[in-house]
């Protein structure tokens, strides 16, 4: 499992689904739609270990396409987390 921060988000890879996947779809999407923070190690998995944490956390857009591009053609093995401040309370409440 790879996990990294950017700036408010986590991103968690099951990077053993990534064995195969045959369109590495995840980093032609960051390359397209932000800046290539995510790309692919040498075993063919999603990485970022060719960056250090302030690159990760500097090129991080938090555009969310490489979620997509896994889900629509890839083995859906990112998940994206993003704490919204107050949303559970706002859940409660409507209850
Ligand atoms: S698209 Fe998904 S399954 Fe394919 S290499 Fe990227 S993270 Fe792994």
């Amino acid at each position: 499992m790879l996990e990294f921060a950017e700036k408010t988000l986590t991103v968690k890879i099951d990077t053993s689904k990534c064995d195969t996947c045959e369109t590495k779809a995840c980093a032609d999407a960051c390359k397209k739609f932000a800046r290539g923070l995510l790309g692919i190690d040498d075993q063919g998995r999603a990485s970022v270990a060719h960056r250090d944490t302030e690159e990760v956390l500097r090129l991080g857009t938090e555009c969310l396409a490489c979620e997509l591009a896994c889900k629509t053609k890839g083995n859906n093995a990112i998940t994206i987390e993003i704490p919204v401040k107050g949303l559970d309370e706002y859940l409660l409440k409507r209850q």
